[in-house]
């Protein structure tokens, strides 16, 4: 096999990688958007790939390994006879996330399971295995053909509330000639991982002090809604989800995940913004199912825990109007770098107006740390390949046999 990054070895996110095989079967893994961001931002034009987004058909497969816009975002562009392959939740998040964006996407693609293969052309054979991210149901895929194995790890860590699963994996997967591993952690923070179990821990302690909580967090992050969930019921507060998080999930097929349909005290709050919606399609589908008039007044004992969106200041100004905030504060649960973007800083600026206290950053990274990288070791990779870094020369510090490459060279397998 021939390992290509078209793009990928010196930045994170947007990383794009080909994979042929000795009689020319070619996939693609992952092709998203280059901002490295939790959110949809649909890029408008056609990236131009030759044979995958334009011209004839060049690949048989592609592969998306998770909902997050910089590994899925450009789906929409691949030619209509190449399938493309997404495991079934990640698809209902993204679909969700499209949807609220007002974005149209066509979106024809094949279901990808975990551990069954799928085989392109009698030749390649994929195997998804799950893995533990900020995204949920992400994946790593095991690429096998003309007798050799690649591991592409996809974004992955081993501190989310699965992590535990990490390790057994790997050993099931045994030995691979090549990995393609992100290094995320390594140009960024580059510092041990807090388990999501910790975080819950230090929450507790803002969740005793403040009757009010209002929090920043990516509707896709599903450890970190069950950890708001949890920390809620044990400091007797009532969790209310925005509306968008309130569809991702009802949308997912899992009971452990806090939702208005398989709680009775989950609340959802549906903001005027979605009460004047013009598509009465779009209402029917996303808004009316949660249009329940007691779960409206959640808020009204003055002891709630609220998901918030920058884009909520104006429902968030009627509460404080209304006497609904006397001691609050704002608990920012992603990624410190996007405090800095315009809409959010904002958003932070003027609620604190309002007397919500930004009492900073609760979040543990969605990325492997150094520790968790290192056990990928136990594959005894000949050949690793860093992507979704800017830093992949210190992947050498934590990994053996790490060939720093440039976009498009060809690693030969
Ligand atoms: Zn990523
Ligand atoms: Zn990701």
């Amino acid at each position: 096999m021939k390992v290509r990054v078209l793009k990928g070895t010196n930045q994170i996110g947007g990383c794009i990688t080909e994979i042929t095989s000795d009689k020319g079967t070619r996939i693609i893994i992952d092709f998203g958007e280059d901002l490295p961001d939790d959110n949809v931002t649909l890029t408008k034009e056609n990236p131009n790939y030759e044979g995958l987004t334009t011209g004839t058909k060049k690949y048989d497969a592609v592969f998306i390994t998770h909902s997050h816009g910089d590994h899925i975002g450009l789906i929409n562009y691949i030619l209509d006879d190449i399938p493309v392959y997404v495991e079934p939740e990640s698809k209902k998040i993204y679909k969700l996330l499209s949807v609220f964006t007002c974005k149209q996407i066509r979106f024809k693609t094949q279901d990808m399971l975990y551990k069954e293969p799928i085989i392109i052309n009698n030749d390649i054979k994929v195997t998804p295995y799950y893995v533990d991210h900020s995204a949920y149901h992400s994946s790593m895929l095991l690429i096998e053909a003309d007798g050799k194995k690649i591991l592409h790890t996809g974004d992955f860590r081993n501190n989310g509330l699965t992590g535990q699963e990490f390790e057994p994996t790997l050993k099931s997967i045994g030995h691979v000639d090549l990995i393609i591993t992100e290094g995320t952690s390594l140009s960024r923070v580059d510092e041990p991982n807090e388990t999501e179990e910790h975080l819950m821990e230090r929450l507790l302690t803002v969740f005793k002090k403040y009757d009010q909580v209002f929090v920043l967090q990516s509707s896709t992050n599903i450890d970190r809604l069950k950890t708001f969930y949890n920390v809620s019921k044990k400091t007797n507060k009532t969790f209310i989800e925005d509306i968008f998080t309130a569809n991702i999930a009802v949308s997912i097929d899992d009971d452990s995940i806090p939702s208005p349909y398989n709680r009775d005290d989950v609340y959802t709050w549906v903001t005027s913004k979605y009460r004047k919606e013009k598509s009465l399609k779009f209402k029917r589908k996303y808004v009316y199912p949660f249009l329940d008039r007691s779960k409206q007044k959640a808020y009204l004992n003055k002891k709630y825990c609220l998901l918030v969106k920058a884009s909520m200041e104006e429902a968030i100004f009627k509460l404080y109007k209304k006497n609904f905030i006397d001691n609050a504060c704002l608990v920012y649960s992603m990624w410190d770098g996007y405090r800095d973007k315009e809409a959010l800083k904002n958003f932070l600026e003027i609620i604190k107006k309002y007397g919500i206290i930004d009492v900073g950053t609760y979040h543990t990274s969605g990325h492997a740390d150094r520790k968790t990288i290192e056990l990928l070791n136990s594959l005894k990779a000949k050949k690793v390949i860093p992507i979704h870094t800017t830093e992949p020369e210190k992947l050498k510090e934590v990994l053996n046999n790490v060939i720093v490459i440039k976009d498009k060279e060809i690693v030969e397998v």
